[in-house]
């Protein structure tokens, strides 16, 4: 089992994060610079670190995708906060990429050995409906980390809704 993983708002609460930048330093950018004194660390959510060492490191990858409109420094804002935040080490590789993830995700799993079933998990649908047509084998989770949000609804346009990464492997074990 391979799994590749989304970063902000599934592995780490940015949005925590920037709340707490803006109140410590009184302003928040995306610069590397932002993150210079913050324990990057403490925001990952509380089931990251536990989960991922259940795993193989071998079979896990990050995909995460820099946001241009956050302006010219957003890639080295993006690469700062992964190297800082701890996650590195427990994963094979980290993948930087722009706009939708299906064709790299497509790309990592060519790697892999036929047949080895892939797991994608990500907060947002376009990038599951983006794996799901790109790689139709790949088992596709939506994290939604606030229940309330979703209420009582498990799936959303055929992609299984999860709220931690135990979730995920309930989903696995049923299938
Ligand atoms: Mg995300």
């Amino acid at each position: 089992m391979k799994y590749i993983l989304d970063f902000d708002r599934t592995l780490f609460n940015s949005p925590a994060c920037y709340q707490y930048i803006t109140e410590q330093k009184g302003e928040f950018e995306f610069t590397a610079e932002a993150l210079a004194d913050i324990e990057v660390c403490q925001f990952l959510y509380d089931d990251v670190i536990s989960w991922l060492n259940t795993k193989s490191k071998a079979d896990l990858y990050i995909l995460t995708a820099i946001s241009p409109k956050y302006g010219p420094s957003a890639g080295d804002f993006q690469r700062e906060k992964l190297f800082c935040s701890q996650v590195v080490d427990a994963v094979k590789d980290v993948v930087f990429m722009e706009g939708l993830k299906g064709e790299p995700v497509a790309e990592i799993a060519k790697q892999f050995p036929p047949h080895e079933p892939l797991v994608f998990v990500d907060d947002r649908i376009e990038q599951c409906l983006s794996v799901k047509s790109a790689a139709p084998e790949a088992v596709c989770c939506l994290m939604v980390r606030d229940p309330a949000v979703v209420g009582e609804v498990s799936e959303v346009q055929g992609i299984k809704i999860v709220h931690c990464l135990a979730d995920v492997d309930a989903i696995i074990e049923e299938l």
